[in-house]
């Protein structure tokens, strides 16, 4: 690991201005990704601005009947939390498919949506890798690809993003509220949140430098029932091949957001409007340009059936 130095921030305006100001910064929270790149110095922050004490913790209701979720609020408090269980269900089953019970004692809100790619190539700084040093390829092209993305991705890399949690606020319509240095704040809806790669893989998400998470607001509930079905090559501690998130009215309408295909959470409204007609239905508009390699072709019917095998447990 290279040598670093590291300070904690007393307000969330001067975390991020302690960000803005040093090129080399990075926030640091729970740490459960950053600290795995940092050993493997494929992040080198020359410094860290600790946001621990920011007093982020907090999950408070709305006006508007939604939840406001600090972005320190740890995944295991999120995911137990009464509201959460009771109204977003979705999101409780996202967030306990992820990672292990150590992992999410530790990791924030914040923190699992800034999660980097797991794609193999982009942790071995012997292959080249588009994201990890840009223009210097891509070995996933041509390579071994099977967990990678098949719609969303670019000629310069095919990765996904590794989250449940995001698919489960993708499919929730949650906002993300941040604060800059200059203490100016703004709230971005999760769909504009994570970017798709093309030219610039190395920049996953349209944060600003120094611009800090401070919460996530979700709106009021929509009711219906609540699904997160997660197929992967094991039972617990292992990335989605496929995930789907949904959310099913009693009439058979609803929502469906992708996870393990695309870069972000993959959601096109448009196809939910054929929720009715069944999953063959959906799928075919939710991957409409979908662009697999050989390897993994296999995920377009894999996110159908698991569609259907969602559609089948609303009706059941
Ligand atoms: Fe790197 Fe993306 Fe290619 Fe993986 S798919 S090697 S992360 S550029």
């Amino acid at each position: 690991m290279k040598p670093f130095t590291y300070e904690r921030a007393a307000t969330p305006a001067a975390a991020a201005a302690a960000v803005a100001q040093n090129p080399g910064a990075k926030f640091i929270a729970g740490g459960t990704n950053l600290l795995d790149l940092m050993k493997l110095e494929i992040e080198a922050p020359s410094h860290l601005v600790d946001v621990q004490d920011l007093k982020l913790d907090r999950v408070e209701e709305t006006a508007d009947g939604g939840l406001r979720i600090g972005a320190l609020v740890t995944n295991t408090r999120l995911a137990s939390h009464p509201r959460v269980r009771r109204d977003y269900g979705v999101l409780t089953r996202a967030i306990v498919a992820g990672a292990s019970g150590q992992l999410r004692n530790k990791a924030t809100t914040a923190g699992n949506l800034l999660q980097r790619t797991r794609c193999s190539y982009f942790y071995d700084p012997n292959q080249p890798c588009n994201k990890r040093k840009p223009g210097s390829g891509c070995a996933a092209i041509g390579g071994y690809s099977r967990p990678l993305g098949i719609i969303g991705t670019s000629d310069a890399c095919i990765a996904t993003h590794p989250g449940d949690m995001a698919v489960a606020m993708r499919l929730l319509d949650a906002q993300v509220e941040t604060i800059d240095a200059s203490g100016t704040t703004r709230s971005i809806p999760i769909a504009d949140f994570h970017r798709l790669w093309g030219s610039t893989p190395h920049i996953d998400t349209n944060l600003a430098k120094g611009e800090l998470i401070t919460a996530v607001t979700l709106p009021a509930p929509i009711g219906g029932q609540h699904f997160y079905h997660k197929v992967r090559d094991r039972a617990s501690y292992a990335f989605a091949l496929v995930s789907v998130a949904a959310v099913v009215q009693p009439d058979g309408t609803g929502r469906v957001a992708v996870g393990g295909i695309a870069p972000k959470p993959w959601r096109v409204e448009a196809a939910e409007a054929a929720m009715p007609q069944g999953a063959k239905a959906v799928a075919s508009r939710l991957l409409a340009g979908a662009r697999p390699t050989s390897e993994n072709a296999f995920k377009i019917p894999l996110t159908e059936r698991t569609i259907a095998s969602v559609l089948a447990q609303a009706k059941g």
